[in-house]
């Protein structure tokens, strides 16, 4: 039977429950509830059932049907593409502000191949003239009327009528404002500002309605009327779990005002949960909160979160012994696809259940802790439970809890989300239950991120509403207990699997572990046992005194012994050349945090770029064992009888590696682990700036060489200046292979001489050359701000834009004009959020900016700001925005605006924290602008317009693209890395072709037919 009053001929479904990763792999067990009690599940179905049909029974209509029958949402369940897109139209929706724009983003979404628009909606499509502005205004009209379902007004005072309205019908409220990314100081404050407005205002309007005792009385004594919801992210842009104390006395300082406000007016105050990264910085943060300040607090948490039974012990157990009462709202979670997908990006453990049923299970588990932590008498701390739930087996679970602990039922409350299952609200209304309603208000704009969130979750196979209202899941199903007998999938985490799901190398079971190449995980700093021992490595460590003193002379002598030691490398066994990266790895790994410490002290890199380098560095020997020794396996081509066509590679002789500081250790080893394993001999030149990291990477390979058995002779390390030993190591005629990376100006010097063959030179040399940037990111009209103003911030000031991959031109388009909407938008948000970048030293964990590299570079960055200046550009961020540091050689990020192609810092690198801001008035003039220079490097593009993604595929002519997201920070194997035009020759590190460049290939046909008889025939 149908539940909810839709008629459906579809027969009754299962709750479909699993991710399924791989169906050979074991079944697992629920993480809790392994025993079943038949008394407590009877009980369960008991109430349940009560509730459903007092559901399917109650007037309240077919509200909550309703989103279920809109012909778009009907159309997008039955098919997948077409969801796909029209969420994705939805998500752009806002930023379309005219009815063209809508028309061609329509347009441009449902003629995706695959995509099937509804009928109706396909004629929309080819109307012309003014039916086209009609199509635009149907569809808008029906993407407000989809946002209506879930947010109640603009502000406050516009959901006033509808929050009246609930309250008269027996609902009490908790107000939530819209809001997604908070990317400066200034949004932070303006969120404090409307939140203040909340708690200050929405009490006096709320006095005024008649009292409701069940709403206002609990167990314990008064429930306040107000209740208003909170993200502790909006009033902090720097809410970062790797700098847990600053976070917390950032957030303080604008949550501060809104408690003694709430206390006033007798507000509860409750802490929505965001992201899993916030997790533990937002239980910290409220429990500090509670500490020091008397207010009626409450905290949202999740069930879909692996740690939830632990998270909900230890705040369970805090509050019995602090003896603060506190709300907590038990959800099962927003952010379920965001978060799988982000681990799996990351490589780290996925911190959410991978199957439903477990995500229910857990609720179940840590509703049983709350209630055995209720306080029963007033003045006893502990926790009172509020339900965030509309699967009515969760909540008659939770029910059953309280009646077996013999507690009133008025001791819990329920909540549910504005415009979801209205029938249910009703129902347990009529059961005697407090009904809370979360009510979001706000504008288009940041709402369009939690309506997208809700349509997600109401379309899911996962849901259960979706089951009740759509699929006619039968009373049994919705009520089932969730073990995971019936539904078991894979338990492992897609972690786990990920070398082999994404097959980024070759495999061979003869080199480390036989399992294809994944890339390093990067440190999580959410984890607080990764940040203290990180931090920990960042104090001790020691940076290697080494002097740049190595003469021309000592440079030859390292050649000879190269040179000598050739023979015997070359001919040395592979597969033990590729071993000698894989312990090189090993090590590196064993000492992660103490190499990521040198290299912050001894470069400036702040510990997220530390750690990255040293990632990088692990990854290109772990990629390059693994990439190199097929090429020394004879390869037969074709199956020729009688002809024995083959195809191998030799190593080319001797290397020199000429590496930069920017990338001390990872771009170092990178050039010199592939030099090695493929046979090489290797003569190492770092750069002046950073020979400490230099050393200990030469050291970890010579290690490394000896455990194989390697002969003497075989890798050098030559701290020495380049103009002098430098430039003899190149010039050298016995040398083979120069691999460089560094400025335009000695990278073209290098070609030059390399290209010069004395008389006794047998060879022609090869340089591998990686020189430099002058990168552009296109942020297009329908561009998800939050995103692109991160994303370029990020880009343009990360390690001071010391990066080749940096992003030094930022091309807005605004079809109004440089003064147009869209850019005065942009560059406010843009010059806000990089006014909110702190500015310190590298080893302090809150720091975004530190000091550029030396002297030298920190005079000429200057000087290039200089120019900006006289050429008369707008300074929109500069020295005046950032408190005076007394730190040498720190340039605070400049933003220039008005900047036109031939003003100097758009022509020239700059290689430090300076962006310039062009116009483009239309899309195709900014991918003009964007491949108007000699440097074709990486580049980026915000953009949700489906065809611009496909142009600037084609037509945005980089080494590196990157969409909708930053343009540095490319990955090995996943991102091979590497330009062309004046950013370089050669190919791309941490690609499959990168070894090509240090072998030279060979082939040989041998005839095996002796007298008319060969041995296949
Ligand atoms: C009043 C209220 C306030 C809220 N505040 C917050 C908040 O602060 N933070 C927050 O994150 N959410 C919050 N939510 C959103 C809430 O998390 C979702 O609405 C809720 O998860 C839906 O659960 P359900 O029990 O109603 O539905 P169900 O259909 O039973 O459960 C759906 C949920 O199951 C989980 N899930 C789906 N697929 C899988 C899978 N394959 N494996 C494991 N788990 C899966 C997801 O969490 C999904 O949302 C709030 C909800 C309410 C009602």
């Amino acid at each position: 039977m149908a539940w909810f009053g839709r008629k459906s001929k579809s027969p009754p479904v299962k709750l479909s429950h699993s991710l399924a990763t791989d169906p050979s792999s074991p079944p697992t067990r629920p993480p809790v509830n392994a025993e079943t009690d038949p008394a407590r599940e009877a009980e369960i179905l008991r109430i349940g059932t009560e509730m459903l049909d007092s559901a399917r029974n109650h007037k309240a209509g077919l509200l909550s049907a309703k989103f279920y029958q809109d012909k778009l949402m009907d159309w997008a369940m039955k098919d997948q593409n077409f969801k796909v897109q029209l969420f994705r139209f939805v998500d752009a929706f806002p930023a379309l502000t005219t009815p063209e724009m809508v028309h061609d983003h329509l347009v441009d979404y449902m003629t995706q191949p695959g995509v099937k628009a509804p009928p109706g909606m396909d004629l929309a499509l080819k109307a012309g003239g003014v039916a086209k502005t009609l199509a635009a205004k149907t569809i808008s009209k029906q993407i407000k009327g989809m946002a209506g379902n879930f947010i109640a007004g603009t502000d406050a005072a516009d959901a006033l009528p509808m929050l009246a309205k609930l309250w008269k019908d027996g609902i009490a409220f908790s107000v939530d404002l819209l809001g997604e990314a908070c990317v400066s100081n200034a949004e932070a404050d303006s969120y404090q500002a409307k939140y203040l407005d909340l708690v200050e205002n929405l009490v006096g309007t709320a006095s005024e309605w008649p009292e409701k005792e069940r709403l206002e009385r609990d167990h314990l004594g008064v429930v306040p009327r107000v209740n208003v919801s909170i993200k502790v992210s909006s009033l902090s842009a720097n809410f970062n779990p790797i700098a847990p104390e600053s976070s917390m006395n950032e957030f303080m300082m604008r949550a501060r005002p809104i408690l003694d406000a709430a206390k006033r007016n007798g507000v509860l105050i409750n802490f929505d949960m965001e992201h899993h990264a916030f997790k533990d910085l937002t239980l910290d943060t409220f429990m500090h909160a509670c500490d020091t300040h008397d207010f009626e607090a409450g905290i949202a948490m999740q069930a879909y979160l692996k740690s939830g039974v632990e998270d909900a012990k230890r705040i369970s157990e805090w509050a019995k012994r602090t003896g603060r009462v506190v709300t907590v709202r038990l959800v099962k979670g927003a952010y379920w696809d965001f978060e799988t997908i982000h681990a799996e990006q990351e490589g780290w453990p996925c911190p959410v259940w991978n199957e439903k049923w477990k995500t229910d299970a857990c609720f179940e588990q840590m509703v049983e802790v709350f209630l055995d932590h209720c306080p029963t008498t007033p003045g006893e701390g502990g926790i009172k439970l509020a339900l965030g739930s509309h699967n009515v087996r969760s909540i008659s679970a939770a029910i059953s809890g309280v009646d077996k602990r013999g507690l009133p039922r008025e001791a819990i409350e329920l909540q549910m989300l504005h415009g979801m299952a209205d029938q249910l609200k009703h129902a347990a209304e009529d059961m005697g239950l407090r009904v809370r309603e979360y009510v979001p208000v706000g504008e288009m704009i940041p709402g369009m991120a939690y309506l997208v969130r809700r349509l997600l979750e109401n379309t899911s196979n996962e849901s259960w509403l979706k089951a009740g209202f759509l699929d006619n899941a039968d009373t049994a199903t919705l009520l089932a207990e969730p073990t995971g007998e019936a539904f078991s999938g894979d338990a492992r985490d897609l972690c786990e699997v990920a070398p082999e799901r994404h097959q980024l190398s070759h495999a061979d079971p003869r080199v480390a572990d036989g399992r294809p190449f994944y890339t390093e995980p990067l440190r999580d700093f959410a984890d607080k046992a990764q940040r203290s021992a990180f931090n920990a490595a960042v104090e001790n460590a020691v940076v290697p005194v080494v002097a740049n003193d190595h003469t021309v002379e000592q440079g030859t002598a390292m050649v000879d012994a190269a040179h000598k030691a050739f023979p015997a490398w070359r001919d040395f066994d592979p597969v033990k050349r590729a071993e000698v990266l894989a312990i090189a790895a090993d090590i590196m790994r064993s000492r992660r945090d103490e190499l990521s410490g040198i290299v912050c002290k001894e470069s400036n890199k702040v510990w997220r770029e530390a750690d990255a380098d040293v990632c990088e560095a692990i990854d290109f020997c772990a990629y390059y064992a693994r990439e190199s020794i097929h090429l020394f396996d004879r390869t037969r081509l074709g199956r020729f009888i009688g002809e024995l066509d083959e195809l191998w590679y030799q190593p080319k002789g001797i290397a020199v590696v000429i590496s930069p500081w920017n990338f001390p250790l990872a771009i170092c080893t990178g050039m010199t682990v592939a030099a090695l394993v493929t046979g090489n001999t290797v003569i190492v030149k770092p750069a002046e700036q950073t020979p400490g990291i230099a050393k200990v990477m030469h050291d970890i390979l010579s290690q490394a060489l000896e455990r194989v058995g390697a002969p003497s002779g075989v890798l050098h390390f030559c701290p020495a200046p380049g103009e002098t030993t430098g430039a003899a190591l190149v010039r050298d005629p016995r040398v083979n292979v120069i691999a460089f990376t560094g400025s335009k100006a000695v990278g073209l010097n290098i070609v030059e001489a390399a290209g010069i063959t004395p008389e006794e030179q047998t060879h022609v040399k090869r340089v591998v050359c990686e020189m430099g940037g002058k990168n552009a990111i296109i942020v297009d009209v329908s561009a998800d701000l939050d995103e692109a103003v991160l994303g370029v911030r990020h880009s343009a000031f990360g390690f001071q834009g010391q990066k080749c991959s940096a992003c030094s031109r930022c091309i807005v388009v605004d079809p109004e004009g440089p003064n147009g909407q869209r850019m005065q938008l942009f560059l406010e948000r843009l010059g806000e959020s990089t006014k909110t970048l702190v500015l310190g030293a590298p080893d302090n964990p809150n720091t975004d900016v530190s000091p550029v590299i030396d002297a030298e570079a920190s005079g000429n960055i200057r000087k290039a700001i200089e120019s900006a200046r006289a050429e008369g550009l707008t300074e929109l961020v500069g020295e005046k925005d950032f408190p005076s540091t007394g730190i040498e050689n720190l340039i605070p990020p400049h933003v220039f605006t008005g900047v036109s192609e031939s003003n100097t810092i758009y022509q020239k690198e700059i290689f430090g924290p300076v962006l310039a801001v062009v116009h483009a008035s239309d899309f195709q003039e900014a991918l003009r602008l964007a491949n108007g220079h000699a440097y074709k490097l990486t580049g980026g593009v915000f953009t949700r317009k489906p065809t611009h993604i496909e142009e600037s595929k084609r037509g945005f002519r980089v080494g590196n693209l990157y969409i909708n997201r930053g343009c540095t920070g490319a990955l090995v194997g996943r991102q091979p890395f590497g330009g062309f035009g004046m950013s370089g020759i050669g190919s791309k590190a941490g690609g499959p072709d990168y070894l090509m460049q240090f072998v030279d290939p060979r082939a040989c046909c041998e005839n095996t037919m002796r007298r008319g008889f060969a041995p296949e025939l």
